[in-house]
């Protein structure tokens, strides 16, 4: 037998050597320039990213948690609201809500994309209720639409977690357009990730982006006037500047991830495995590929005998954490995202993998299938 090509689930240094000679010099130039926070490279790094995001404004915080607190604050969020959202999902977005004082209202999820599915919000809407937070898991767009006309209907304000979901687009349009404000995150591993932390609101309204601007830096207007109660959420020019270098990369990355999509799509079609899909109405990112399998633990330990990684994203709906216990949420409540959360395994799909890589997670998959 010949030896099997090793495939980490994740791994960044491939992509920090693909990039190192741009880096090198993007570093250089913030220590050269000696001015680290809020400095050039943010301002500069803010418009190449709504540019590139087709958004009007882009402001940059400390990390995608506190894009979601800023963006659901700026839009008027506060104690005692409820905003619906996903239970499918990093806990991170739910745990953007309660830091407001606001309580996350879990709906269910569709069985094909994980996304929030719209048909379970209705019956959980309250005088209360003040917000939706859809989604866009794995970079698959949640379904807008629908969510929007809800919104509409009962003058409920929406806010996008796009956190896994930089460049994807539904209907043609980019993530954020349609609500006019969305959170990003550039933790290392996202489609578009800093070397630490890093987030960004994306926000159509250039009122709300100044005040995004006042709220992340102590709530000044100018320095030392204090005009409202902000806080300290600023990313640093020495992440805005490597994060200008691989903005430059998205596309092909994205191309890339997409490309490596298609390659499993078709090898595994026929296979008794859930396969993703993409919608009618979505251009999917491919942050993550997730497959479905009935007896995943034998088919993860198959895969991992064979030298392929995986992980679960996620293995716990947000309603059964232990620190939403007191939300009264139980097994049973939210079935579609329960049994999903059994099933879910998510294979290799960043862009360095190399050809002989995506060739090996498929003969892996193959052999491991009927485990
Ligand atoms: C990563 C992520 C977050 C949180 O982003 P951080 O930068 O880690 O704070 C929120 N929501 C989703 C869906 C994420 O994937």
């Amino acid at each position: 037998m010949t030896e099997r090509t090793a495939v980490p689930f994740n791994e960044l240094r491939p992509k920090v050597q693909a990039h190192r000679a741009a880096i090198d010099r993007a570093v250089a130039r913030v220590l050269d320039r000696g001015w680290f926070i809020l400095g050039p490279e943010v301002e500069a790094f803010e418009k190449e990213l709504a540019s590139a995001m087709g958004a009007r404004e882009a402001v940059s915080v400390a990390n995608g948690t506190d894009a979601l607190i800023l963006a659901l604050e700026v839009k008027g969020i506060g104690p005692g609201d409820e905003v619906i959202t996903s239970p499918m999902s990093a806990a991170f977005s739910a745990l953007a809500i309660s830091r407001l004082g606001a309580r996350p209202v879990f709906g269910d999820v569709d069985p094909v994309t994980m996304n929030l599915d719209p048909s379970t919000i209705g019956v959980l809407i309250t005088p209360r209720t003040r917000a939706i937070m859809p989604v866009h898991l794995y970079g698959h767009p949640a379904d807008m639409d629908p969510i929007m006309d809800i919104a509409r209907r009962h003058g409920l304000i929406v806010v996008e977690d796009a956190c896994q979901a930089h460049g994807a687009r539904y209907k043609g349009h980019p993530v954020g357009h349609l609500a006019g404000i969305a959170g990003l995150s550039f933790y290392p591993t996202k489609n578009l990730g800093a070397f630490g932390d890093g987030g960004a609101i994306l926000v159509n309204d250039p009122a709300l982006a100044g005040r995004l601007r006042q709220l992340r830096n102590g709530g000044q207007s100018e320095k030392y006037r204090h005009e409202i109660l902000g806080t300290n959420s600023r990313l640093d020019d020495m992440q805005a500047a490597i994060l200008r270098e691989l903005l430059h990369t998205l596309d092909a990355e994205t191309a890339r991830r997409r490309e490596i999509a298609e390659r499993y799509f078709e090898a595994f079609r026929g296979l008794p495995l859930g396969l993703p899909e993409e919608q009618a109405y979505a251009r999917a990112v491919y942050h993550l590929f997730v497959v479905k399998h009935p007896r995943r633990a034998a088919f993860v330990a198959a895969l991992a005998a064979r030298g392929v990684g995986t992980a679960i994203h996620y293995p716990l709906p947000l309603h059964l954490q232990p620190a939403y216990a007191s939300l009264g949420g139980k097994r049973g409540d939210r079935k579609v995202v329960e049994r999903a959360a059994d099933e879910i395994v998510s294979l290799p799909v960043y862009p360095e993998l190399s050809d002989a890589q995506v060739g090996a997670v498929i003969a892996a998959v193959k052999e491991s299938v009927n485990a």
